[in-house]
Order: C-alpha cells, then structure tokens, then sequence
C-alpha cells in the first residue's frame, strides 16, 4: 500500500538522472473540500499539487512554489503553492459555463505562470508562458526545458481520493557517466500506469519500473495542508485595494467580509476595524509632513 502524503527522493547511482515521487491523500482532500470544483478540474488541481510537490523538491530554496494556469474560457484560474517544506495549498476559479470539456480544450490559449516567493523581502522570480501541451505533465515538462533548459519528465495521476506523481531529471553530464542512462531511464518510467502512480509504494513502485538499475532511495519528507492567510494577510490585501474601494464597500454592507480562496477562513472588518486598516496614513499630522 502507498503510505500517503509523503514525498520520497531518489538518485540513479552513478548516472546523472535524479527524481522523486508524491503521494497526496490527506493534502488533497483537505485543500479541496471548501470548493465545489467539477471533476476536470479537481483531478487537474489534484495533478497540480503533485507536481508542485515533485518541484519544489528539486529547487534549493526557501520560501514557496506557486503554479498558476490562467485560462480565458470556462476555466479561469487553477493556482497551487507549495512551500519548501512541503506545506500546500490550492484554489480554482471558474465560470457557470464550464460544461464537460476535456483539460485540453480548457486550457487552449491560456497561460502558465511559476512564481518562485523567496518570502524573505527578496525580489520574487516569475516566469510567464503560454500553454504548451495537452496535460499538466507536458506543460510542466515544456516549461521546464524551455525556460530552465533542465531535462524534465513528470507523470502524474489524481482519482477521487488522491493525487500522485513521479519527476525524473537529468542533471548535467559528467565524463565517466552513463549517457544513454537518460533515454533508457525514460523508456522505463513511461511504462508507468495511473494505478501504480496511486496504488503503489514508492519502494515498489521504483522496483517496478526500474528493476535492474541501481536506484537509491532516501527517506521521505511529509507533505500537508497549511494555509498561510492571517487576519495581517488580509488586512494588507484590503489595503491594497484602497482607502476609497473599502468605504465603498463599508457603505454599501456596513462591513467588510472576506473569505480565503484556499481554506475558506472567514474574516470580518466592522467600521473600527476598517479605519484601522489606514491608520498609518491619519496618523501622520499635517504639520510634520509640511515641514
Ligand atoms: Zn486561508
């Protein structure tokens, strides 16, 4: 049995191809159970977080991994982040007309963005493209190549109760390597089922595929759900939008309500809270800021 929410790394000994695999049970349930998502986009979310997952292993960073299709149709926007130590989130946005179409046809003339947040008051990375490929695993692996020049494979499952997915890459050569261990390693893993991807232990599963190569496994990391907003998170979110935008809203409603994208926490601003909110600007008196 696949133990779940656990993300394993592994090496090809003495052949420049690393990777690793994910299995997401808990994680996705958890992150998609405030939203009503129709099935082509549950399993495409769920595919996502896998593969944020499998990324997010691979960069030697801190801070967080954020994945994001942006779709002029039906779909408007799938967004997951993951951080580096493997906490993740995910949301979709839609419209009423999304019907049956296949994630293909969803995605056509959309857009992938990848946000590296170092969270640490350093400048985030973003890399903007446009779709290419009929999957997540081949928008990611076109990515991936095009934009990082790294060799990327990834294969990814989701059913209804979980979500999984396995990343090779080929790391730089060296000269006594094995060259043709890449195409070979390849040829392997594309024998790979959705089933075993969701069924099988990341122990079994590489003894499966890749049964006569010499392959390290290293013990698993844990993979949850954790949702970052706060009432701090918020409130510079509403200032953002404005001193004008919310007494607008405070007008109308009387209040301000806001629920998180990702978890659904409920937040509530009253007039006091709002004001608040400014402060920093009614503070500064007059007099000082002439002088
Ligand atoms: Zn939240």
């Amino acid at each position: 049995m696949q133990a779940s929410d656990q993300l394993h790394r592994f090496i090809f000994e003495n052949t420049p191809i690393r990777g690793n695999t994910v299995h997401l049970n808990h994680t996705f349930n958890t992150a998609l159970q405030h939203q009503h998502c129709p099935p082509v986009l549950r399993k495409a979310l769920g595919e996502l977080m896998a593969a944020s997952a499998l990324l997010a292993a691979t960069l030697k960073m801190e801070g967080a991994l954020v994945l994001q299709i942006q779709g002029k149709g039906a779909l408007k926007l799938l967004v997951v982040e993951c951080t580096a130590a493997l906490t993740m989130r995910a949301t979709a946005k839609w419209s009423d007309d999304l019907g049956e179409e296949s994630f293909a046809e969803l995605i056509g003339d959309g857009r992938f963005v990848i946000t590296l947040d170092p969270k640490d008051g350093n400048q985030a990375y973003q890399g903007i493209v446009p779709i290419e490929g009929n999957s997540i695993s081949e928008v990611l692996q076109n990515y991936m190549l095009r934009s990082e020049q790294i060799e990327t494979r990834i294969w990814l499952a989701c059913d209804e109760h979980s979500a999984a997915g396995m990343l090779l890459q080929k790391l730089p050569d060296q000269p006594e390597q094995d060259k043709d261990a890449w195409t070979r390693t390849g040829y392997l893993a594309e024998t790979v089922r959705q089933k075993e991807l969701l069924g099988l232990s990341a122990e079994y599963l590489l003894r499966r595929l890749f049964n006569e190569e010499d392959v390290r496994l290293f013990q698993p990391k844990a993979v949850r759900f954790h949702c970052s907003c706060s009432h701090d998170s918020v409130s510079a979110m509403l200032r953002l939008l404005g001193k004008p935008e919310v007494d607008s809203i405070l007008e109308e409603r009387g209040n301000i309500e806001v629920n998180c994208d990702f978890c659904n926490k409920h937040y509530e601003f009253d007039k006091v809270d709002a004001q608040q909110l400014f402060s920093t600007d009614i503070a500064i008196p007059t007099s000082q800021s002439r002088h």
